[in-house]
């Protein structure tokens, strides 16, 4: 069959980038979808998604200004100075492609048209190629394709490979929309979570479905060296509460350091963040240790990587753990601060997928699989607590050890990829009323005013994220709580996002000096949740929304996406339990 014009899939990106509307969202790429077929179906999801591969391959496309800016120079026959020129007038690139090739339009009589393979293709071929020569290659790939480009085209293929073009569509929507595309059958939305949870990769499950792959996608396993989505935590305020809530259950620490998802086949072991991207190549003391201490030829399991004071037998602060994230001087970091592995789950193993087995057998295997006496994997401690005090002596003996509190987990529940559910249940060391810290996503900046004004930086404003809606809503403006270095670092960072108008999945009443694009996370302290005539978080007609009270910043979560952040609902609840005390 022939593949997609890429005209078409301009329009509807171009349609997606100005709607915030998910109903519409869903409806236009539907339409796209239908259009397409089997063996193309895979390389459109991930166009839809900004990415020419799943985000675990860390095949990235990532092309830089300058780069971009010499593709457009050749192709629009102007040197590079003027591009600069109308890229600076037009505040965007892909703006400025547009305009450059519409003067150049006329004379372009050879163009071909281009189909979405061809450009799915070009844009695979800059991702990937690599050594010398290769910013060359990456500017004649990226010239090729203005060369054949409507300017309308050659606006969203120079957003797109900038990381710049935003479609406001997360994995929700495109799971609802292939849900929608079979319709025959209701019952599809679950299991065609469940490949993505278990697969991270919306274009194999799109891919069967199209195929009519039904039973596979159903019966979806684990496989080594596709991460896992992670499962995640509920909180509740105390002991009591956990113990009310799934009776006995087994207690864990809770480490303060890098979550991890450990892929091992043989002697080949591949690391994954908790946003599933390959962090192998920083942690190769980690690599090393599995490679030694697990026991299995094939696995995956997950565990908290954390640095430790030999000396002192004390677990080092997270501030520590974290120098360890860097992709300069691996080796003498590693040898600075070594990190221990915290293994605390187990998914797979010789053929067997544990996600279904209920915690107590996923530990005790687990458990099997950890070489004995190892000092650098080791087995999360737990212990079985049947009442709130046993709970407490344990949470307080993880304090007392430097640990950022437990976490409980129930006994008999599977591993639920994907979800924070009761399954695991946090309780943290509190600092004032609130239990928890959020994680937020920054929507805006303030410009600095008085001794602030040498940054250029006043403040953020923060959102929190509406998971039915798909959007950010405002919940906090940022004042205080940076120090110097970061109010330049985040200046910096948040220049690259910056946006003229509100980004479409924002849903904000207060206007923040300059707004940005919603992907940065940051973790964020208050003294409580107050109501808000200003705030939309937590807001529904009429009524009034929600605020944080003496909001400061703790840090940033580079770890997390911005669906990752801290959702309306669990704000919601947070407020609930905060007018229950
Ligand atoms: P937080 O900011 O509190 O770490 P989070 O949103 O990253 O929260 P949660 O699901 O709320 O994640 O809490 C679980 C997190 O705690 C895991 O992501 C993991 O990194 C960490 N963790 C530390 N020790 C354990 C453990 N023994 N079992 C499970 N998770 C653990």
């Amino acid at each position: 069959m022939l593949s997609m014009e890429f005209s078409k899939l301009a329009d509807v990106f171009e349609k997606m980038e100005k709607t915030s509307s998910r109903l519409e969202l869903t409806a236009d790429l539907a339409q796209l979808f239908r259009q397409s077929n089997a063996s193309e179906i895979r390389s459109l999801v991930y166009l839809c998604q900004g990415i020419v591969a799943p985000e675990f391959t860390g095949i990235e496309l990532g092309v830089g200004d300058k780069l971009a800016e010499q593709a457009i120079s050749r192709v629009a026959g102007q040197d590079v100075e003027r591009i600069e020129a109308v890229y600076k007038k037009e505040g965007d690139l892909g703006k400025t492609a547009e305009l450059l090739l519409e003067k150049k339009a006329q004379m372009l009589l050879a163009r071909e048209r281009l189909d979405t393979k061809k450009v799915q293709d070009n844009f695979y071929r800059i991702a990937t190629a690599s050594g010398e020569g290769s910013q060359d290659t990456k500017i004649k790939l990226l010239a090729e394709l203005l060369a054949n480009a409507e300017p309308r085209e050659a606006k969203v293929i120079v957003r797109f490979v900038q990381g710049r073009l935003r479609l406001g569509i997360g994995s929700p929507t495109i799971l609802d929309t292939l849900s929608m595309l079979a319709k025959q059958d209701k019952s599809l939305r679950p299991s065609l979570e469940r490949a993505f949870n278990m697969r991270s990769d919306l274009g194999l499950v799109a891919e069967l479905l199209m195929q009519g792959k039904m039973k596979e996608i159903g019966d979806m396993k684990p496989s080594v060296f596709s991460p896992i989505r992670p499962a995640l935590a509920e909180r509740l305020t105390d002991a009591k509460e956990i113990i009310e809530k799934i009776g006995a259950c087994s207690v864990e620490g809770k480490y303060d350091g890098f979550r991890l998802q450990v892929h091992k086949k043989e002697d080949h072991v591949e690391l994954f963040s908790r946003k599933q991207e390959k962090m192998t190549a920083m942690f190769p003391d980690v690599v090393e240790a599995v490679r030694k201490d697990v026991r299995a030829k094939e696995a995956i399991l997950e565990g908290e990587a954390i640095a430790f004071d030999e000396a002192r037998q004390r677990f080092l602060p997270f501030q520590v753990t974290i120098q360890r994230r860097r992709k300069h001087e691996v080796s003498e970091k590693a040898k600075q601060i070594p990190l221990k592995l915290y293994a605390f789950e187990l998914l797979y193993a010789d053929g067997k997928d544990y996600t279904m087995e209920p915690y107590e057998k996923r530990r005790k295997e687990l458990a099997k699989l950890i070489r004995k006496g190892s000092d650098r994997t080791r087995l999360s401690d737990a212990v079985m607590a049947k009442t709130p005090q046993k709970l407490e002596t344990f949470f307080e003996q993880c304090i007392e050890k430097g640990l950022e509190g437990i976490l409980a987990k129930d006994v008999k529940a599977p591993y639920v990829a994907g979800a924070r559910k009761f399954a695991w249940i946090k309780l943290k060391r509190s600092y004032g009323k609130m239990t928890d810290t959020f994680d937020l996503v920054v929507i805006g900046y303030y410009k600095g005013k008085g001794k602030r004004a040498q940054f250029d930086f006043g403040g953020l404003l923060t959102a929190a994220y509406d998971e039915k809606g798909e959007r950010f809503r405002s919940i906090a403006r940022l004042g205080t709580g940076f120090t110097e270095e970061q109010m330049k670092a985040l200046r910096e960072e948040l220049e690259k996002t910056k946006s003229a108008e509100k980004p479409p999945s924002v849903d904000s009443e207060v206007a923040p000096d300059v707004w940005v694009q919603p992907t940065m996370v940051v973790e964020v302290n208050a003294d409580e949740i107050s109501k808000s005539p200003m705030h939309t978080c937590g807001k529904r007609e009429g009524g009034e929304g929600l605020a944080l009270r003496f909001p400061r910043l703790v840090q940033v979560r580079s770890d997390k996406r911005p669906e990752d952040a801290t959702t309306e609902e669990e704000v919601l609840e947070m407020y609930e339990r905060q007018q229950q005390r």
